[in-house]
């Protein structure tokens, strides 16, 4: 019997500790997706987010990456 993998998608994650809030990665995602947590970090919503990469290609400090994650 042939065993199923596991589903794999894609998805931007922050880390937030070391995020300066300054909302550039809002403004390019198409889906809405990242947003600025009371003014103090960026935050993904993972049922949004499209893993596009966008967001990390715009982020000032390099501190976004793309993952993927079990579907
Ligand atoms: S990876 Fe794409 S869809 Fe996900 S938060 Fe970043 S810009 Fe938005
Ligand atoms: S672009 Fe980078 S530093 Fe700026 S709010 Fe987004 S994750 Fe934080």
């Amino acid at each position: 019997m042939i065993e199923e993998k596991p589903r794999k998608k894609r998805k931007a994650q922050v880390a937030k500790q070391d995020c300066v809030a300054c909302g550039c990665c809002t403004k390019v995602c198409p889906k809405g997706a990242i947003r600025v947590y009371k003014g103090l970090y960026a935050q993904v919503n993972e049922g949004l987010c499209i893993g596009c990469g966008r967001c990390a290609a715009e982020c000032p400090a390099a501190i976004i990456e793309v993952v993927k994650v079990d579907a």
